[in-house]
């Protein structure tokens, strides 16, 4: 009986201070500053939608390319290893030397990410997609780093899992003798031929197989991923990560296939890899083109590997951007032929075909929509009503809210909740607490005992954070 009346009082103590919490929540609504202090101290779980080299931010990547002395080119600020044979390429020391250094720090800032972007010299998007060409050799070999300050910022803000979008497999394995299926899988999209495709995905997976694809899958997972996480001690009482393997979007058929079944094989092995995506601006010409091709590659990996889960990038455009018949399919196809287990932006939504099917379907199926305020906006100029945030919620669509690339965007984990509170009034504080809890619940970990333990960390976390209301 005495248990019972402690519980009893352990509930009502602690739905009184999530009462008090959300009171106090509904007051600062239009408070910016006030948000941003209320969301810095919320517990906010895991971040599922999170590109590693785009997370980074300039600073210490400007600072290891200089280190390293590399070339910088002074018209583009890519920076390179080695000095490549066209363009102005001056190494980092002939610039500190001459005394251009730092104007050209400056510079580099504004092509690495989007500080003080003016929205008017430059495109938005092109902006964006063409940083990480320009500071990726600053990335290689600084991995260990990366995932430092990405963890070490992550407990700064409250964030106790990142699910990270780490790197595409390196493989030397050679589709010389494949580059024939190219045309032939194209000819069979443009036919909507799945099961041709299906076949002939069959004949390149057993080439693929036959030149020993495992082996770059196990070198990955066994002296990259598990090495480094090991080493960097990644995973403590405050913290865990886990990692997603990616695919290209720009790259031929048969060499992007080959990606594929690497990263399913490696997804499929290692405990540390929880799952697979599909990357790079989803409006490019090739993108574009094979996108139904890409679908049918996720269905084939999945029928060789169905314990693998997938989330995809999909209907990451807005109108303008693209034709508006391009608008119509694309999460459908993702959702529905490609079956993938989280959606990724989801912003082009209303033009689907038939939406509203779609949102029953995924919220039937608990498919959830991974949600990136600040990015949208930046890089498809969708925020506000436009967005379509409201109608997911509206359906019962499971939403996880994620930063995308905190680093380019120069954004962080609490700022995506501020802009949710500020623009959402229909979005209540214990919305935002289930979306918290959503980004544990759906994420790819593996390891229910790991899953738990996050979930048992999160309540205490919560409870720690109510006891702040009311406000004393
Ligand atoms: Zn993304």
């Amino acid at each position: 009986m005495k248990l019972l009346y402690t519980l009893f009082f352990a509930f009502c103590l602690t739905s009184s201070y999530s009462q008090a919490t959300n009171d106090y929540f509904e007051t600062i609504r239009d408070n910016e500053v006030a948000l941003t202090a209320f969301f810095s101290h919320m517990p906010k779980g895991g971040d599922l939608h999170h590109h590693f080299s785009g997370s980074i931010y300039a600073e210490p990547l400007l600072q290891r390319a200089i280190a390293a002395n590399f070339y910088l080119n002074t018209e583009t600020m890519d920076v390179r290893k080695e000095k490549p044979s066209s363009g102005d390429w001056q190494l980092f020391s002939t610039l500190k030397t001459n005394g251009t250094l730092d104007s050209y720090q400056q510079k580099i800032m504004q092509k690495w990410s989007i500080k003080d972007y003016n929205y008017v010299d430059y495109p938005s998007d092109k902006l964006f997609f063409e940083s990480f060409m320009k500071f990726e050799p600053a990335i290689k070999g600084n991995f260990g780093q990366g995932l430092l300050e990405l963890k070490n910022r992550a407990i700064s803000e409250n964030v106790s899992y990142i699910e990270t979008q780490l790197s595409t497999i390196p493989t030397t394995l050679n589709t010389d003798d494949l580059t024939k299926f190219n045309s032939r899988l194209r000819k069979l999209a443009l036919a909507k031929d799945e099961k041709a495709i299906l076949t002939t995905l069959d004949s390149v997976y057993s080439s693929l197989l036959k030149k020993e694809a495992e082996s770059y899958a196990k070198d990955f997972n066994t002296n990259f991923v598990a090495k480094l996480h090991k080493d960097l001690k990644i995973d403590d009482k405050q913290f865990t990560m886990r990692y997603q393997n990616f695919v290209l979007r720009f790259m031929e058929p048969v060499d992007l296939f080959k990606n594929l079944v690497i990263a399913f094989i490696s997804a499929d092995e290692s405990p540390l890899i929880a799952g697979v995506n599909i990357v790079s601006p989803e409006d490019g010409a090739t993108s574009m083109k094979d996108y139904w091709l890409h679908m049918i590659m996720f269905k084939y990996c999945h029928s060789r590997y169905p314990d693998v889960k997938y989330a995809m990038h999909a209907g990451e455009l807005t109108l303008g951007l693209v034709q508006p018949e391009e608008l119509t399919w694309h999460i459908s196809a993702a959702v529905y032929t490609a079956g993938a287990n989280r959606i990724g932006h989801g912003v082009d939504l209303a033009y689907e075909k038939d939406s509203y099917d779609l949102l029953r379907y995924m919220a039937k199926k608990s498919i959830p929509i991974e949600i990136n305020l600040v990015s949208n906006e930046f890089i498809l100029k969708v925020k506000d009503s436009r967005h379509p945030l409201t109608m997911y919620k509206e359906f019962g669509v499971p939403i996880v809210i994620s930063t995308d690339d905190a680093g380019i965007l120069r954004t962080n984990m609490t700022e995506q909740y501020v802009l949710l509170a500020k623009r959402y009034k229909g979005v209540s504080y214990s919305d935002i607490k289930q979306y918290v809890y959503n980004s544990i619940n759906y994420s790819f970990i593996k390891d229910e005992g790991v899953k738990k333990q996050l979930l048992k960390d999160l309540d205490l976390r919560f409870k720690t954070f109510e006891a702040n209301f009311p406000m004393k």
